[in-house]
C-alpha cells in the first residue's frame, strides 16, 4: 500500500496492517503471546543477530503493538515509531534517551502535572535536569535559555491544562540553530489537529489514554520521529558509538545505531535499550483497543471541537464565570497562533475561572450530573476537574502561578454529549452552588 499518498482518514483505518499477512483477518488480531518460537537454530541466530526482521518476545515488539506504531507513524507522516506502556513512558524514555549521562532539558512550566514534577524532582536524581525558560510566550526567552549540554526542548503543542499555544515554529528554529531536537508533547493535539513534523518537531510524545484511545479504558503512550534530525553531532555519543549488540554478523564490527537504523535511530534506540531493559511495554490486548480509539479519531475529534465551541460560548456569556482560557474564547492571546497551528480547531480541553468562593466551588463540582468529575481528558464522556487541586496538585503556589494555574481553576474535557445537554448540566450546577450557598 503506498501510505505516503493517501489521506489521513484512510489512513487511520488501514495503515500499517495487511489483512493478507494475518490469515486475511479483517480487524487486527491479538497476539497475546509472551515470545515467539524461533523456528530453527539458524533463523534464531539471525533473528538474534538482527539480521533478519522478526519477533522474539512482546517487551520489545509484538504484531499487535506494531500495527498501532505503524499506523501512528504513518498519521504523523513519521519514518518510526515505538509504543509504550502510558504517557509518562513515553515522555520519561524519550527524556532519558535524549539527556541520558548528565544533560539538561529545557522546557515550560505550562506542562503536564505529571511531567513537570517529575522533571523538577525525580530526573535530577538520575542526572538529567532542567531549565525552565522565563517567558514561554517568547521565543527568544528558550534561546537565552539554552546551554553547551541542553540536549532538546520539550514543549506541549496545546498546553494542559490552560489551552496555550507557544510559537512552535520559531521555538523549533531555536532549537535547531543548537543543534538539538524539538520534542512536542501532542497528546492535546493529536495527529488530526496537529501536524507535529511540519511545524518543526523532531519527536512527538502521545499519552494514547487520552484522544487516541479516546474511551478512556487503556493507558498507552507513542514516541514517534522523522528521521530527519542530525544526530551525527557530538551531543549525543550514545547514537553514534558502536556497540558489541549490533556487530555485523560476518565480520564482527560493531555498529552504531545510527548506522544500523538510519531511517529511524531514535525510536529503535528506545526500543532496544529503553523498552528492552525498563521494559514498559505496551499489552497486545490495550494495543488493540488503541487501534479501535485511532479508527474514529477524526470523527470524535471533530465533534469533540465543535461541541467544546459551543460550550465555551455559553461560559463566555455566564455571569458565574471569570474567565474562558480557549483559543476561541474572545480576547485570547493565542487566537492569531491558534489560526496558524491549528486549523481544525484548538481542541476541547480548556479551562474557566469559577466566580464563586470555595464552597460554591465545591457544591458546583458536586452539582453536575452528566459531567464525569475525574482526572483524564480525551475521553468520549465530558469530564471536569479542580485541576488545582488534583492533576496540578503536586505543583506548590508558586509552581502553580509559573504555570498559570489560577485557584479558581476548573478544566473541562468536552466529549460526545449532545452539547444542549451539556449546557444544561453546567446551567443547573451553577444554579445550585449559588443557591445552596445563599441558605
Ligand atoms: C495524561 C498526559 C500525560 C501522561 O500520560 P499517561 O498515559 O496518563 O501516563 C502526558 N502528557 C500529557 C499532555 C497528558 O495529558
Amino acid at each position: 500500500m503506498a501510505e505516503k499518498k493517501l489521506g489521513f482518514d484512510t489512513l487511520k483505518v488501514r495503515a500499517g496492517y495487511d489483512s493478507r499477512e494475518h490469515n486475511y483477518s479483517v480487524a487486527v488480531p491479538i497476539y497475546q503471546t509472551a515470545s515467539y518460537d524461533l523456528g530453527s537454530v539458524e533463523r534464531g541466530e539471525k533473528l538474534f543477530g538482527m539480521t533478519e526482521a522478526g519477533y522474539l518476545y512482546t517487551r520489545i515488539g509484538n504484531p499487535t503493538v506494531a500495527v498501532l506504531e505503524q499506523r501512528l507513524a504513518a498519521l504523523d507522516k513519521g519514518t518510526g515509531a515505538v509504543a509504550v506502556a502510558s504517557g509518562m513512558a513515553a515522555v520519561a524514555y524519550t527524556l532519558l534517551n535524549l539527556a541520558e549521562g548528565g544533560g539538561r532539558i529545557l522546557t515550560t512550566p505550562r506542562l503536564y502535572g505529571g511531567t513537570f514534577d517529575a522533571l523538577n524532582h525525580l530526573y535530577p536524581r538520575f542526572g538529567v535536569h532542567v531549565d525552565f525558560v522565563e517567558d514561554s510566550d517568547d521565543p527568544a526567552s528558550f534561546k537565552s535559555a539554552i546551554k553547551s549540554d541542553t540536549k532538546a526542548i520539550l514543549i506541549e503543542s496545546i498546553s494542559n491544562p490552560n489551552s496555550t499555544i507557544l510559537d512552535i515554529e520559531a521555538i523549533a528554529e531555536v532549537a535547531h540553530e543548537q543543534g538539538i531536537p524539538l520534542v512536542i508533547d501532542n497528546t492535546f493535539g493529536t495527529p488530526y489537529l496537529f501536524d507535529s513534523f511540519a511545524h518543526g518537531a523532531d519527536i512527538i510524545v502521545y499519552s494514547a489514554t487520552k484522544a487516541i484511545g479516546g474511551h478512556g479504558t487503556t493507558l498507552g503512550g507513542v514516541i514517534v520521529e522523522n528521521g530527519k534530525f542530525n544526530w551525527n553531532n557530538g551531543k549525543f555519543p550514545h547514537l553514534e558509538e558502536p556497540q558489541y549488540l549490533l556487530r555485523d554478523q560476518e565480520s564482527g564490527r560493531e555498529r552504531s545505531i545510527l548506522e544500523v537504523f538510519p531511517e529511524a535511530p531514535f525510536t529503535a534506540r528506545v526500543r532496544l535499550s529503553y523498552l528492552a531493559y525498563f521494559g514498559a511495554s505496551l499489552s497486545p490486548f490495550d494495543a488493540f483497543l488503541l487501534i479501535q480509539g485511532t479508527e474514529t479519531l477524526s470523527e470524535r475529534i471533530s465533534k469533540q471541537v465543535s461541541n467544546a465551541l459551543r460550550i465555551v460560548d455559553y461560559l463566555q456569556k455566564s455571569d458565574k464565570v471569570s474567565w474562558v482560557s480557549h483559543p476561541a474564547a474572545e480576547g485570547n492571546p493565542y487566537q492569531a497562533l491558534a489560526e496558524k497551528y491549528f486549523p481544525k480547531g484548538a481542541g476541547s480541553i480548556f479551562t474557566f475561572g469559577f466566580k464563586g468562593n470555595e464552597q460554591q466551588l465545591k457544591s458546583f463540582l458536586n452539582a453536575v450530573e452528566l459531567f464525569s468529575y475525574h482526572a483524564n481528558v480525551g475521553d468520549a464522556r465530558s469530564l471536569i476537574i479542580n485541576s488545582p487541586k488534583t492533576t496540578h496538585g503536586e505543583l506548590n503556589a508558586e509552581e502553580q502561578a509559573a504555570a498559570g494555574i489560577a485557584p479558581e481553576t476548573i478544566r473541562l474535557s468536552i466529549g460526545l454529549e449532545d452539547a444542549d445537554d451539556l449546557i444544561q448540566d453546567l446551567e443547573q450546577a451553577f444554579a445550585k452552588a449559588f443557591v445552596e450557598t445563599l441558605v
